[in-house]
């Protein structure tokens, strides 16, 4: 089965609309905003942040692009993200990971109020969510467990087997999976034996930031394969080739885990806009 994300992307927008208008209607006609901080300029996270500003278009949002210099200090940083905390237009802070290196990007993300932490990167959030309390989910991790959830992928006494520990990605996707009563185990860059443990597993997710890095062979058979990568020319962290034979349900690059991260980002600036209202 492929775990068709765009389709399911486009399905969750077409639903926001009506509730973005909703919400447009109770603030007496001033739209909510979504600020999407870029420092720097890297092309891929340029592309990125107009993609989500895009989104938010397409569903009524406004998006505010905050564009800052790739010199920008975390003093800098620090003091927008209070301005955008302190703006009750702006329902949701988008800061695009990574930050050029001499930003404490994790200070930074801990300094977007809760509220409007739409893309979970928080370390409060990430808290909250980890004990099963209400928050807003990293948006990448998040998108998967609305994918898993749509296309009713069994989840509870499974093995999962998550690759890449990242703390907007790997951990928090461990998170939600044990959440769901999945056995899961963590592997990244000092794991042994990695092909061993995927071909364990019933559900693999890839978040390693290697292109087809996890092979085929390393999956068993009938195994659901996440793919989180993303690569110039389309091509993910797992391996392509094969993958439809050997896996019962996967998701595809492109067109599987990043269109959903985009609309779950959107879906939980629709929600903090709800509560504001
Ligand atoms: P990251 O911060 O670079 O983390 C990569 C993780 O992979 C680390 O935990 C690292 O382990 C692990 N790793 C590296 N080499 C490994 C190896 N040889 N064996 C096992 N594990 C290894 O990356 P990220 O931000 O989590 O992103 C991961 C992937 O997801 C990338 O392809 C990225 O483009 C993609 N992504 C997609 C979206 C989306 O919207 N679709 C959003 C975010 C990220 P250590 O911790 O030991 O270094």
């Amino acid at each position: 089965m492929l775990l068709d994300g765009k389709a399911l992307a486009a399905q969750i927008e077409q639903e926001l609309k009506n509730r973005v208008q909703a919400v447009i209607q109770k603030m007496g006609g001033k739209i909510p905003v979504l600020a999407t901080i870029l420092v720097g300029d890297d092309p891929s996270s340029a592309t990125y942040v107009k993609m989500k500003g895009n989104a938010c278009k397409r569903v009524g949002l406004e998006s505010l692009p905050v564009l800052l210099p790739a010199s920008t200090t975390t003093e800098e940083l620090l003091g927008k993200i209070k301005e955008l905390n302190e703006n009750p237009l702006v329902r949701g802070i988008l800061l695009q990971h990574p930050v050029p290196k001499q930003i404490n990007e994790r200070k930074c993300f801990d300094a977007i109020s809760i509220e409007k932490d739409v893309d979970g990167v928080s370390s409060l959030g990430f808290g909250l969510m980890s004990m099963g309390e209400r928050a807003y989910g990293s948006a990448t991790p998040k998108g998967i467990m609305n994918i898993l959830e749509h296309y009713k992928i069994p989840l509870e006494g499974k093995y999962a087997v998550v690759v890449g520990r990242s703390a907007i990605l790997g951990k928090p996707m461990a998170a939600m999976l044990l959440n769901k009563n999945c056995t899961v185990t963590i592997c990244h860059s000092k794991t042994q034996n990695l092909p061993h443990i995927t071909k364990q597993a019933d559900i693999v997710v890839g978040a390693v930031g290697i292109p087809e890095f996890i092979k085929t062979e390393w999956l068993k058979n009938g195994a659901v394969a996440i793919d989180a990568g993303y690569h110039n020319g389309g091509i993910g962290d797992i391996q392509k080739e094969g993958l439809s034979s050997v896996c019962s349900a996967y998701t595809p690059v492109p067109g599987g885990v990043g269109p959903m991260t985009i609309a779950t980002l959107i879906r939980q600036t629709v929600e903090s806009a709800e509560k504001f209202s």
